[in-house]
């Protein structure tokens, strides 16, 4: 594939639409179905209002590219219920801050290229309802055609924001993050027009941005919102994991196991007060720190951890067990400096924020 990469996506950009599907079966024989790569937003309308008047439904999966299984998994659902699914793979500036990874995030076009045509002959294979046609990877500019935004907190664009929501937790580290992806789902959403937008747990004040986004906009468009896809060990899937390297990633389990500590005590203790909750996870974590620091030099600092309401993401002191609530986390791991051999992959001298959640499901009773 290497030797492609780089004629296969100049072909994909500057032809507006290649099939795909087409280059990778020259190569493993496994693809039956095309996919179309388009970049501009006129050619995706295009093929949409065809689309429509064929009366054939859209699924649509934003990412920023780097696939794993929790972006396939978002695929699948949309292929279960639309005809087509549309995939965008774009690396949005705008919601990163200016000191963030930006440049360093993974960029794997034709791998990712790859994944999605050996999903889609599993769902032909399946006799699912839909398949994956076509992928949407803009450039910049397509996106923003006035020019890029500034990332900025107080910086010139056009932008969508969602306040006090886009302040809290998430947005508290990442004062711009959730302004950036709420101007780009809804430009997104304009270009593509889908009937159905699919987003993951694991990015849980995301979802709650994008549904407000949709209500407050009057946007024509479902949200739907699948379960966190997890590694065996529990870790969530998730594209930045490939910077941990052997001893963070090991460490890294202490994200989920301190919610799963959290959760025992609102589902086998009947804890419902904040502290009673919260105190045993961070106990946990307190413990734990010492344990990896020592014994493998590996050290991160706490960022949050949150028992909020779920649907405007505000801290409670107290769960209305009627209501459920949401634990989530955000951990930082902080460089390493010593690079042992099998981690030289990795670049550990730079840090990794790790988030994930869990929903506490109402009590009933
Ligand atoms: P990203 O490419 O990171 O912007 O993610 C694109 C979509 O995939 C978002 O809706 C994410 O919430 C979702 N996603 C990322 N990781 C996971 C995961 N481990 N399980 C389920 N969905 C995920």
């Amino acid at each position: 594939m290497n030797a492609l990469r780089g004629k296969a996506v100049i072909n994909a950009l500057a032809n507006r639409s290649i099939d795909y599907g087409n280059l990778v079966r020259t190569f493993s024989k496994i693809s039956r179905r095309k996919i179309h790569v388009l970049r501009r937003p006129q050619d995706i309308r295009k093929v949409r209002h065809t689309l429509r008047d064929d009366k054939r439904t859209v699924g649509f999966v934003p990412t920023m590219g780097a696939l794993h299984e929790g972006h396939l998994a978002l695929a699948r659902a949309a292929a279960a219920e639309n005809d087509e699914v549309f995939i965008s793979i774009f690396v949005n500036p705008t919601q990163f801050g200016v000191s963030e990874d930006l440049g360093s995030y993974p960029r794997t076009f034709d791998s990712d290229m790859v994944k999605l045509v050996e999903l889609n002959d599993s769902l032909i294979a399946t006799k699912n309802m839909g398949r994956i046609t076509t992928v949407f990877a803009p450039t910049t500019k397509d996106i923003y055609p006035s020019g890029r935004p500034s990332s900025e907190i107080n910086g010139d664009g056009s932008f969508i924001t969602i306040t006090p929501l886009s302040r809290l937790l998430e947005g508290r580290t990442r004062p711009v993050f959730f302004r950036g992806v709420a101007t780009v789902c809804m430009k997104l959403f304009n270009v593509v027009q889908p009937d159905r937008v699919y987003f993951g747990q694991k990015d849980v004040q995301q979802t709650v941005v994008v549904k407000q986004l949709v209500t407050d906009f009057h946007l024509d468009t479902t949200v739907r919102v699948l379960p966190t896809e997890r590694e065996p060990d529990n870790l969530a899937m998730s594209s930045r994991n490939v910077f941990l390297g052997a001893r963070r990633r090991a460490a890294a389990t202490v994200v989920p196991q301190s919610l799963r500590i959290a959760e025992q005590e609102y589902l086998m203790h009947d804890r419902l007060k904040r502290d009673e909750i919260l105190d045993p996870a961070q106990v946990f974590l307190h413990e734990s720190r010492k344990q990896a620091s020592t014994e493998h030099g590996v050290d991160w600092e706490l960022d949050y951890l949150s028992l909020a309401q779920l649907d405007t993401m505000n801290e409670l002191d107290h769960v209305d067990p009627q209501k459920g609530a949401i634990l989530s986390i955000a951990l930082k791991m902080l460089p390493m400096l010593d690079v042992r051999e099998d981690e030289e992959t990795a670049d550990i001298t730079r840090s990794v924020r790790l988030i994930d959640n869990i929903i506490l499901p109402p009590r009933p009773g």
